[in-house]
């Protein structure tokens, strides 16, 4: 069965799409968190980060390259914060791994 982000990927679930090459899709997180809250997705279904394997490791550059110099373009050069939720005890409740992106708003530590 496709995950909900490779239903998006594929246009049947609309979204606020923000960027796509040829392995993510980066597209404006449904609850955002921040002024600036987005979600970059490689479109191969990776269901945690406990399941890239070496053959990832340049998926995993790009996820975060991505990041990056989309946050640069929507405003965030003063600071932003990048977040990846691992599995039921790291707060994952998309099981398709994603890179969260929030920004224009001061962030605090430790997270919730
Ligand atoms: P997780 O909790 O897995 O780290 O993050 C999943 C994120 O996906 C949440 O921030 C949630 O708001 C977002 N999300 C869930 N369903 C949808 C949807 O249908 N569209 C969009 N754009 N975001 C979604």
């Amino acid at each position: 069965m496709d995950t909900l982000f490779t239903k998006i990927i594929n246009r049947e679930i609309p979204a606020k799409i923000i960027y796509e090459d040829d392995q993510v899709l980066a597209f404006h997180d449904i609850a955002p968190q921040a002024p600036v809250h987005f979600l970059v997705v490689p479109k191969k279904p990776v269901r945690t980060l406990n399941d890239l394997t070496e053959d990832d490791k340049a998926l995993a550059g790009h996820i975060l390259f991505t990041a990056q110099r989309l946050a640069l373009e929507l405003g965030c050069e003063e600071g932003f914060r990048v977040v990846m939720n691992c599995n039921e005890l790291g707060g994952q409740t998309v099981y398709h791994i994603h890179m969260h992106v929030l920004g224009q708003r001061q962030m605090h530590w430790p997270p919730g």
